[in-house]
């Protein structure tokens, strides 16, 4: 057999025929029959409140409608909870704490822990329809990505839950007792793992606010704690809107809260309690600059852009929202995502194969809208995906801005939507300097075949998570968090972890 080095020396140096690229045409050629999801979400018509470990009938009376933003049509009824109801939740968690959780030894708290993540793995596939139906996020997310990432969660404080003494080597952790939390909807059920896994693995009992838009995943949440047999108490749900989370976090009884929502909300809380010695972490907006070098693999780098933003409708905190491109390669980036948008399918979350599926609520879509137009008001490029949009439901079309400036709007407020601002830039310390130049600091994608440089830009970005040739990648042994206005505190993790105690 011939060595390679004598094959490399016989072969000719032929030139290679320079071929034009080829002009691609997207379109019919490329319609898949329809996919849709049927598995049964298991939904019932009216969900009550999840108190000490029962569903009980809120003290207002009053429901609201859950709807599926696909489509406009209602799928659920949630309970209103008033500041009553939140009393209760507290002294349900407080005597929980007290008499069950807070004694358990941390081995019996990772059997629940266990139990609850094989329950959801056992009911994932219904899970993430009712995501689906209930968010609007396309169900090969919900599937792929939602549920088997919330389940990974109670795993892995499962784990931790009876090794707490390794948690902060050197010191003694005990849980801090009652914690108040409030979620989000762009992940209903992974913002709920997020917040319950490590406060339980650590022997705190809770009282959650899911977002008012999507709380059905959350109540059946609820069904699995029931199932697992989790003492009564020890999670609690009030539903309703952002007054009921501000009940949630201004009570006097939780020793810590834990907020994730808009930087606005956050500096409201912080208004509110200045002076409480609560302890408290906020994980809050972002506005991540995705930053492509010359010498990247451009091809891997325009997957990673558009899995950075138009992931989950750009419903993200830390989508890759601002691309920042080097000027030499910014043409070609442009060309390879305008092909990359022709071909996104839109439309029906419960489709298969939709990767960009329904906007949240008709406010944010509105949002969206008000923000693309600042865009183009301002003199910016835009470029939206070509198709049909459903008739019915929140749809926004995937968009990108190029020739963007640092001043626009579109490149400075976070838009939580489907819409890529581009800039470019000519050194490395501009590069730098474009990408911290935020009032945010959450997260950061670097594109370059040069390990030195990812190494220098890790270091220099102010963004709590720092990717690498890649986007949107997540685990639960990473903690996750934010600089400057992002907030601060971490979720995940070790350091996740100690958000949730007290040193002895
Ligand atoms: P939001 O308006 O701040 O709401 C977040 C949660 O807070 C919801 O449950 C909301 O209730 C509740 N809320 C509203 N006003 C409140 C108040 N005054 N006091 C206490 N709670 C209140 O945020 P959003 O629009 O739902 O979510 C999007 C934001 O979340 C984005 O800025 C995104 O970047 C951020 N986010 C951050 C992370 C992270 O890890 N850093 C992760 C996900 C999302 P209602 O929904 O019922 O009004
Ligand atoms: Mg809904």
């Amino acid at each position: 057999m011939p060595s390679l080095a004598s094959k490399n020396q016989s072969a000719p140096a032929r030139p290679r025929p320079r071929r034009p690229a080829p002009a691609l045409i997207f379109g019919d050629l490329w319609e898949f029959d329809p996919a849709p999801e049927t598995a049964d979400p298991k939904i019932k018509s009216r969900y009550d409140l999840f108190i000490n470990g029962a569903f009980v009938a809120p003290k207002t009376g009053v429901y609201f409608d859950s709807i599926n933003p696909a489509n406009e049509e209602k799928i659920a009824e949630i309970a209103l909870a008033g500041t009553a109801d939140v009393d209760a939740a507290y002294a349900a968690a407080q005597r929980a704490f007290a008499t069950t959780w807070g004694r358990l030894p941390g081995r019996d708290r990772a059997k629940y822990l266990y139990r609850i993540a094989r329950l959801l793995q056992d009911r994932a596939r219904e899970f993430a329809v009712a995501e689906t139906l209930d968010g609007g996020k396309p169900i090969k997310e919900s599937r792929d990505f939602d549920v088997p990432m919330a389940a990974a969660h109670f795993f892995y404080h499962a784990g931790w839950a009876d090794k707490l003494e390794y948690v902060a080597p050197g010191a003694r952790v005990a849980p801090l007792g009652v914690v108040g939390q409030v979620i989000p909807w762009n992940f209903p059920l992974l913002m709920l793992a997020w917040k319950l896994a490590p406060a339980l693995a650590m022997g705190n009992t809770v009282v959650l606010k899911p977002a008012e838009t999507t709380s059905v995943t959350c109540l059946k949440f609820a069904e699995i704690l029931q199932e697992a047999g989790l003492p009564p108490g020890v999670v609690n749900f009030v539903t309703g809107p952002g007054a009921v989370g501000a009940a949630v976090l201004q009570h006097p009884t939780p020793a810590k809260i834990a907020f994730t929502g808009s930087t606005a909300v956050g500096k409201e809380i912080l208004r509110v309690l200045a002076g409480s010695t609560k302890k408290m972490t906020l994980e809050l907006g972002g506005k991540a600059a995705n930053i492509v070098f010359a010498d990247a693999p451009l091809d891997q780098a325009v997957e990673g852009i558009v899995n950075g933003i138009f992931f989950n409708q750009g419903h993200v905190c830390c989508a890759g929202s601002r691309l920042l491109v080097h000027e030499s390669v910014a043409a070609a980036v442009l060309a390879k995502l305008k092909n990359r948008l022709r071909v996104l399918r839109v439309g029906d979350p419960m489709d298969k194969n939709t990767d960009v599926g329904a906007i949240n609520s008709r406010a944010q879509l509105q949002k969206i809208t008000a923000l693309v137009a600042s865009g183009v008001q301002a003199g910016a490029e835009l470029f939206q995906a070509p198709g049909q949009l459903p008739t019915k439901g929140f749809y926004f079309r995937p968009t990108i801005f190029s020739g963007v400036t640092m001043s626009h709007r579109i490149a400075r407020e976070e838009i939580f939507g489907p819409v890529l601002s581009i800039l470019t830039f000519r050194t490395v310390d501009e590069a730098i300097e474009k990408a911290n130049n935020t009032a945010y600091g959450l997260s950061a994608g670097v594109w370059t075949d040069k390990g030195s440089r990812i190494l220098k830009m890790s270091t220099e970005l102010k963004a709590g998570v720092v990717w690498a040739n890649t986007y949107n990648k997540f685990d639960p042994t990473s903690p996750f968090g934010g600089y400057k206005e992002s907030g601060f505190g971490r979720e995940g993790g070790r350091q996740g972890l100690l958000d949730y105690a007290q040193r002895l």
